[in-house]
């Protein structure tokens, strides 16, 4: 059987317990060897982050660095263009073939913001959508997201695992409700954040002086 490729991409700032959890229980769904994670270089969709794109990388290496079913993929750091979505998209599918099925990873909180991202009806042409419950996000009454998400919507792994894109699964996992914000605000207020983030995480935000002026 050909694996299944699957990325979650994001502005990491930092990479928290609700990202490694999330991307831990999805290669266990998919019963495939590794999950991507794909820090973002100028993130899109949002304001400046609190810390640089190396050091958003050098956290999500520190990590994963005892997991090995996680792997960071720094294309869109490296990428010399302003990295939109569609075109990580295109060039994983370049990467793996037609045939591989291709997914990714997002929390709920960033589907809804799905329409405001550049080419995102395509996406579907690239990959599967693999959508997480995050606590207190959920469609808004006559939110044209939900029609959308209906036309494509199948609740069985298999399909996502045989065919190469085209649908989204929604699926709730352990709800973390850890946000980056939260862990920024709390560094911040010179407050620990520790068991919300990894230990080395929280070393390196130390050393670094990360997130001090939130
Ligand atoms: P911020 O608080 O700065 O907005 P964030 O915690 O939402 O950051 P991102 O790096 O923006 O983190 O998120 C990357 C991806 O991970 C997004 O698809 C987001 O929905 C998802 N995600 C983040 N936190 C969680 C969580 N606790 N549970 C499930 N998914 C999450």
């Amino acid at each position: 059987m050909v694996d299944v490729v699957a990325f979650m991409g994001g502005t990491f700032d930092p990479i928290h317990n609700g990202h490694l959890r999330t991307a831990l229980e999805i290669r266990q769904l998919l019963g495939n060897d590794e999950i991507r994670l794909i820090p973002c270089h100028v993130p899109v969709h949002r304001g400046l982050p609190g810390s640089t794109s190396e050091q958003r990388l050098q956290m999500a290496e520190l990590a994963v660095a005892e997991e090995p079913g996680l792997v960071v993929d720094d294309r869109e750091l490296i990428s010399p263009q302003a990295n939109y979505s569609i075109h990580t998209l295109q060039s994983l599918r370049s990467q793996i073939g037609e045939q591989t099925s291709l997914c990714m990873v997002m929390g709920m909180d960033s589907y809804l913001t799905l329409p405001s991202w550049h080419r995102w009806q395509e996406f579907l042409d690239y990959a599967h959508l693999l959508v997480v419950q995050r606590p207190g996000w959920k469609f808004s009454n006559g939110d044209p997201m939900q029609s959308w998400t209906e036309q494509h919507l199948v609740d069985d792994i298999d399909l996502i695992r045989k065919r190469p894109c085209g649908h989204v699964l929604l699926y709730q996992l352990t709800p973390l409700g850890i946000s980056a914000t939260q862990v920024r605000d709390l560094v911040g207020a010179n407050q620990s954040p520790r068991y919300l983030i990894p230990d080395p995480v929280w070393n390196y935000i130390r050393e670094q002086g990360l997130y001090r002026n939130n």
